[in-house]
């Protein structure tokens, strides 16, 4: 049998993928820095073993035939869903050249520890050349995948498929002009929340006893996961078995820890709620960065920034942290943990002004890809940019475009699907509340069950089995809309700054 025989295949390609998973995790929350160049060789050399598998003729036979296999099957059988997606990753693989894929490897495993020096010594010119090359590579990989419109549509396409620049570009465009009004309104209006007793002091053995018990709450499985330190907190998995989410800690300030273990939680629940007989396959992961993202916002900002969940969980807090606490109202830590105003950080910033920071990227990638922007011409672009779209300008490169980890790790149109997932988020809830209206009620008794369970039957549990579009489509009748998104946000923020 042909589909047996790709099986065993592609569950080989899988272990070496997430073998490399393991490298790149060390990397980010173990390795010293002395380890960056043989840990690049090490990943240089398992891209190479996981992109040979992949593109073998072999491979391409045992798809052919495979294919003729599942053809009388169910649409959404596993096997099915298999052979799409191994056809899929085939057809992309086999464009990329061997060397180019090594390439890009070692380039941006060097490049991570350039940037992390780049970024603590707030030099953009330290970090130039990896970034041009990295750039260089990016170009090059474009021209073997080919694109339909623009260069940028290659790029998305690995990270949330199906969806044209096009189309990222008429929902921001929506999404902009309703966005700016509204943060105008609270500008206006600023003085109606004041944040400061989140800038106290909370010691850190505290906020992560508090954050681990918050996710143990929504349902992360800490039998099947943990949580680890990292400069730049991220999920990552190596079976639905063993997810990993780490975060980091601000002694001064409670924000970071326990937003960011909630956010990375949410990826690691949709990891844990692949079907188990998915796991050991291609199909075990989800299915896009967007359909990602969406879990991991709605964790952190539907539910744990929501009045209903902080009724629940203040008493708790107030009681670990008596000193930055004592006397502050549960009404004045809501509206605190949801200020709204321009800040210079994308990963703090609320959920008002963070698709303002995603726009300043998408723009600025495309007009790189474009050929309209030099790389040495970035940081001033990034600047004016900013000013443009949040009315401040960063004071200098590490709070502006050094900022983020994925130009150095070569994730060059990754940034649009943050904002797609900020929209599905509310799509899903909407969703979800509208199977099961308790699911309000039981957030505010400290209970999610309902909803994870939702979470779990309709969007966890197929993995990679469904494009993006079929599984949104699938779960709520419709493409990825900006209204549901701006209908929160508008009714959450006139009531917290009485608008
Ligand atoms: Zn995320």
């Amino acid at each position: 049998m042909s589909l047996d025989e790709l099986k065993a295949r592609l569950s080989e390609l899988n272990n070496v993928n997430r073998a490399a998973a393991i490298l790149g995790w060390d990397q980010q929350t173990m390795m010293p820095p002395g380890g960056a160049e043989a840990r690049a060789r090490q990943l240089g050399t398992l891209s190479k073993i996981a992109h040979e598998i992949q593109t073998a003729d072999e491979t391409g036979r045992l798809i052919e035939d495979a294919k003729k296999e599942v053809a009388g099957m169910d649409y959404e059988s596993d096997d099915a869903a298999l052979v799409r997606a191994a056809e899929y990753d085939y057809e992309q693989a086999t464009k990329l050249p061997t060397d180019l894929v090594v390439a890009i490897t070692e380039t941006t495993t060097l490049a991570h520890e350039v940037w992390v020096e780049a970024r603590a010594n707030n030099d953009f010119e330290h970090f130039r050349p990896m970034l041009e090359k990295i750039f260089d590579l990016t170009h090059q990989m474009v021209e073997c995948f080919g694109y339909k419109e623009v260069p940028y549509d290659a790029l998305l396409d690995q990270y949330e498929r199906g969806m044209p620049t096009r189309e990222v570009k008429r929902l921001f465009d929506e999404l902009k002009q309703e966005l700016v009004p509204l943060v105008k309104a609270i500008a206006e209006n600023q003085d109606a929340v004041d944040d400061s007793v989140l800038h106290r002091s909370y010691p850190i053995d505290k906020q992560r006893e508090f954050g681990e018990k918050v996710v143990s709450a929504y349902g992360f499985d800490f039998k099947r996961g943990r949580q680890d330190l990292a400069v730049h907190p991220f999920c990552t998995h190596f079976s639905a078995n063993d997810v990993r989410i780490t975060t980091r800690f601000d002694p001064n300030w409670i924000n970071p820890a326990l937003f960011g273990t909630m956010h990375e939680s949410g990826h690691g629940m949709y990891e844990q709620g692949v079907a188990q007989n998915l796991d050991n396959s291609i199909l075990g992961s989800g299915t896009s960065l967007g359909v990602h993202e969406s879990q991991s916002r709605m964790w952190e900002n539907i539910v744990g920034r929501s009045r209903g969940f902080w009724g629940h969980f203040y008493p708790e807090l107030q009681a670990l942290f008596p000193d930055a606490l004592n006397g502050v109202t549960v009404d004045t830590f809501y509206k605190a943990i949801n200020k709204s105003y321009p800040s210079f950080i994308r990963v703090e910033a609320d959920e008002v002004t963070y698709n303002l920071h995603i726009m300043v990227r998408f723009e600025l990638e495309q007009a790189i890809m474009n050929g309209e922007l030099a790389i040495k011409d970035l940081p001033a672009a990034w600047n004016a940019k900013f000013e443009d779209y949040l009315g401040i300008v960063p004071p200098n490169d590490a709070q502006g475009v050094l900022q983020d980890v994925h130009w150095s790790s070569g994730l060059i149109g990754y940034f649009p699907t943050y904002s797609l997932g900020n929209l599905l988020s509310v799509q899903f809830y909407d969703k979800a509340v509208q199977e099961h209206p308790e699911i309000p009620n039981e957030i505010a008794r400290g209970k999610f069950d309902t909803l994870l369970n939702w979470l779990r039957v309709n969007i966890h549990q197929h993995g990679r089995k469904f494009t993006p579009q079929e599984l949104v489509q699938h779960v709520t009748g419709t493409s990825i809309q900006t209204g549901p998104f701006m209908r929160y946000l508008t009714e959450k923020y006139t009531d917290i700054y009485n608008l």
